[in-house]
C-alpha cells in the first residue's frame, strides 16, 4: 500500500468518482455525449483587472443572473458551476449522521459529493413512468437534511410536475433543504420554480451557464434560494469563487435589451437545437430497432434499444461519442443523445439510419 492510500480517508479510498463523458471518452469528432451547447460564441475581456482578486460575488453578475431568474439579489450564489454549488450544499448542511435524498435514475453527482463528504445517501428510484414515488419518498424521510430533484431531469429528460415538486417541499418543510436543479431549465422555462422562493423557506434552485447558455467551459453557475440559506453557503464557499474573465463572460451571456444581447443569442440557439432534436425525435420514432423513447423536455434523447452495445460501437466507429445508461437502475437498453448542430445530426442520422445491428 502506497503512503497515499494508507492516509486517504475511508471514504475516499473506496470512492468511484464520476465517470463525466470528458474523462471516459476522449477522441471523436462529434461530441454527443455531455449535453452541451454545439455553438461556441465569442467575448470581450478586459484584462486591466487581473492583476487584483475578484469580488467574492462580482456585483453585475449577481445583478444579472437575478434580472434573469426575476428574484432579489440577496437571493443569488455564484460557483463554478452547478456541481460546486451541489457540494456547497451538503457542505453546509449536512454533518454526522445527516443523510441526502435522491431520486435515481438521476444526476450523478449527488450521490459522489455526498460520498466525498462522508455523508449517507438515500435512494428512492424513480416510478417507471419516471414520476416521483412519493410515498416513498414520505416513508424516508428520517436523518434527510437536503434532497436533490431534477427536473428537467438528467439522464432521462423527463420533467417533475409542480404537485410534485409541492408535495415534496412539504413533506421535508422544517426539516431539509429540497435542491431543485434546473441545469437543462432553459429548454422547459415555464416548468422554473424560482418564483416559489418567497412561498417555501426550504427550496434552493441550482442552475448553470453550462447547458443553453453554451459555456461548459467556463465553469459558471448558481444557486437560487432565500437570503438565509444564501447567507449559510457563502459561508462555506471559497473567498475568490469566481475569476474575472468567467464573471466577464457570463455577464456577457446574460446581456438583456439589445437585439444581438447574449439572452437574444441564447433563444436563437435555443431555437435551432430544438429544430434538430424534433428531426432525432422523427428518426427514433422510424427504426424499427428502438423499441422506446422518453418524451424529452430538454436537449437530449434518451431511447432504448436491445441492440445498444452494437450501436453505440458503430456510431464510435463514426466518430460520434453518445453515453450508455444502460447497467443503472431502470435504465435497460438506455442511451442518451445530446442534440448537436445541423451538421452534427446529419452525420448522427444517416447512421442511425444505415444501422441494422
Ligand atoms: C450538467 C449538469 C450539472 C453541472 O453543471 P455545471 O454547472 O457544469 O457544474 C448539474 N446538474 C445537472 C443535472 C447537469 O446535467
Amino acid at each position: 500500500m502506497s503512503l497515499a492510500e494508507k492516509l486517504t480517508r475511508n471514504n475516499i479510498r473506496d470512492l468511484v468518482p464520476y465517470a463525466s463523458a470528458r474523462r471516459s471518452m476522449s477522441g471523436g469528432r462529434i461530441w454527443l455525449n455531455a449535453n452541451e451547447s454545439p455553438y461556441a460564441n465569442e467575448y470581450q475581456l478586459d484584462c486591466s483587472v487581473l492583476n487584483r482578486y475578484p469580488d467574492f460575488q462580482p456585483a453585475s453578475l449577481i445583478q444579472a443572473y437575478a434580472d434573469y431568474a426575476q428574484v432579489e439579489k440577496e437571493q443569488v450564489l455564484a460557483s463554478r458551476g452547478a456541481d460546486e454549488a451541489i457540494e456547497l450544499l451538503i457542505r453546509t448542511f449536512c454533518e454526522d449522521d445527516d443523510q441526502i435524498l435522491i431520486c435515481p435514475p438521476t444526476y450523478g453527482m449527488y450521490a459522489i459529493s455526498a460520498q466525498t463528504c462522508n455523508i449517507g445517501v438515500k435512494k428512492v428510484p424513480l416510478n417507471s413512468d419516471f414520476t416521483l414515488d412519493l410515498p416513498a419518498i414520505e416513508a424516508a424521510k428520517d436523518k434527510v437534511k437536503v434532497v436533490f430533484i431534477c427536473s428537467p431531469n438528467n439522464p432521462t429528460g423527463s420533467l417533475v410536475a409542480p404537485q410534485q415538486l409541492k408535495a415534496v417541499l412539504d413533506i421535508f418543510k422544517g426539516q431539509a433543504i429540497v435542491a431543485v436543479d434546473e441545469a437543462y431549465i432553459e429548454y422547459a422555462i415555464e416548468t422554473s420554480v424560482a418564483s416559489w422562493l418567497n412561498e417555501y423557506d426550504n427550496l434552493a434552485v441550482m442552475r448553470t451557464m453550462s447547458k443553453a447558455f453554451g459555456l461548459a467551459g467556463i465553469r459558471c453557475g448558481y444557486t437560487l434560494a432565500n437570503a438565509d440559506i444564501i447567507q449559510a453557503m457563502s459561508k462555506v464557499i471559497p473567498p475568490y469563487p469566481i475569476s474575472w474573465p468567467v464573471a466577464q463572460i457570463a455577464v456577457q451571456a446574460l446581456s438583456a435589451n439589445e437585439p444581438d444581447s447574449g439572452l437574444v443569442r441564447m433563444q436563437q440557439q435555443l431555437q435551432q437545437t430544438m429544430v434538430q432534436k424534433q428531426r432525432i425525435v422523427e428518426a427514433l420514432e422510424k427504426l424499427e430497432y428502438v423499441y422506446e423513447q422518453v418524451p424529452s423536455a430538454s436537449n437530449f434523447i434518451m431511447f432504448r434499444t436491445e441492440k445498444k452495445k452494437a450501436l453505440f460501437e458503430t456510431l464510435v466507429e463514426a466518430g460520434i461519442l453518445i453515453r450508455d445508461y444502460s447497467s443503472q437502475i431502470m435504465l435497460d437498453n438506455s442511451l442518451r443523445i445530446s442534440v448537436g448542430s445541423e451538421a452534427e445530426t446529419d452525420a448522427l442520422l444517416s447512421v442511425l439510419n444505415e444501422f441494422k445491428g
